[in-house]
């Protein structure tokens, strides 16, 4: 279906769970967050109404996110079901990857079409400093597992920062060049703990840069091949087995592209990642609301997504205080 706006809306990204295994300085406090209780969040069975109705309206592609999706019991089968929902295209994962050498292979079998992994070290030590925890080793275990599943469609996103992993940003790339795989880069974003804790996030034309210094010219690649691809766009570099991406999400805005919607794990449908309208489809969900009710439910929230997400307007009043971790990113 299309927004009032005329676009396009075909993908949604599900929050599981604000939990999480790791405590990265720029999306969670140390303490973690006040955990949802277990009935605050949408029961399977109550996601896959939502997909299926979404999916009524034109939606093709389904992201599961978090918190850490993969913490959340019974995600396989989840998966599995919502690869049979008619009109589902594509099932895809963002997770950090610390579970990934235990379950990529059922991931796998379950039918996911794609993979993100939030990659923004490939340093131990320096690791362990950024998510507060000393697991780099799990990651690069999961890493391995998935590169040797044959899964196509694999993505390592990675958030440059200064003075934290900036010096990485060859070396984060490379894995493009190792294996056939997309490396995006994305620019750190006012939400989360991302300021409070002096992070500066390293600008997509410096990032660009940087790997022109490495690697030599940078090529553009079209972008119609893929009408579900996100806002990244991507580049070859000579030599390289699979592409780099840039996700300006503050300077060059994509709004007037996006396709999105996002589904936060309390049941709360977001149109717009800063911004606070919605929907509560959860209170809808639990007071009875029949099939055909929730498609005109969703096709009236849809239509009314905002513009652009005004995250360089400090006057926004309708900005979200929800963090990442509770939208999914
Ligand atoms: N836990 C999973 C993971 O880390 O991939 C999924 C959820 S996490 C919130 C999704 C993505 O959001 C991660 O790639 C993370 O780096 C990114 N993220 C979190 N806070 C951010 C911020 N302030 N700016 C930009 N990206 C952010
Ligand atoms: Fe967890 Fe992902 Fe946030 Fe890191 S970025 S704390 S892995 S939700």
């Amino acid at each position: 279906m299309q927004d009032q706006y005329e676009r396009k809306i075909e993908y949604v990204r599900i929050s599981l769970t604000d939990r999480c295994n790791l405590r990265c300085r720029y999306c969670m406090p140390e303490a973690g967050v006040a955990k949802l209780r277990h009935e605050d969040i949408l029961t399977f069975a109550e996601i896959l109404r939502v997909v299926k109705g979404l999916a009524a309206l034109g939606v093709k592609k389904v992201r599961l996110t978090g918190g850490e999706p993969l913490v959340r019991r019974g995600i396989v089968e989840l998966i599995r079901q919502v690869r049979q929902v008619p009109g589902i295209e594509q099932v895809v994962l963002t997770t950090n990857g610390v579970l990934l050498a235990e379950m990529g292979e059922e991931l796998a079998a379950a039918g996911l079409t794609g993979l993100n992994i939030s990659l923004d070290t490939l340093d131990a030590a320096r690791f362990a400093e950024i998510t507060r925890r000393p697991l780099f080793a799990k990651v690069q275990a999961g890493m391995e597992t998935v590169l040797s599943l044959g899964l196509t469609n694999i993505k390592f996103n990675c958030v440059p920062i200064y003075e934290v992993n900036d010096g990485e940003i060859p070396a984060l790339a490379a894995l493009a060049r190792d294996y056939p795989v997309k490396v995006r880069f994305i620019e750190l974003m006012p939400i989360g703990c991302a300021y409070e804790v002096g992070y500066e996030g390293v600008p997509m034309d410096e990032v660009r840069a940087r790997l022109t210094e490495a690697y030599g010219s940078l090529h553009p690649v079209g972008r119609k091949m893929d009408r579900l691809q996100g806002p990244a766009e991507y580049y070859r570099i000579p030599g390289f087995r699979g592409q780099v991406g840039f996700i300006d999400a503050m300077e060059h805005k994509f709004c007037a592209t996006c396709n999105r919607v996002r589904l936060t794990a309390e049941g709360f449908l977001k149109l717009c990642l800063n911004q606070k309208n919605g929907l509560d489809l959860r209170g809808l969900l639990r007071n009875g609301i029949s099939d055909e009710n929730l498609r005109l439910a969703l096709r009236q929230a849809i239509y009314r997504k905002p513009a652009e997400h005004l995250f360089t307007d400090r006057e926004n009043t309708a900005r979200d205080s929800r963090a990442m971790y509770q939208v999914g990113g």
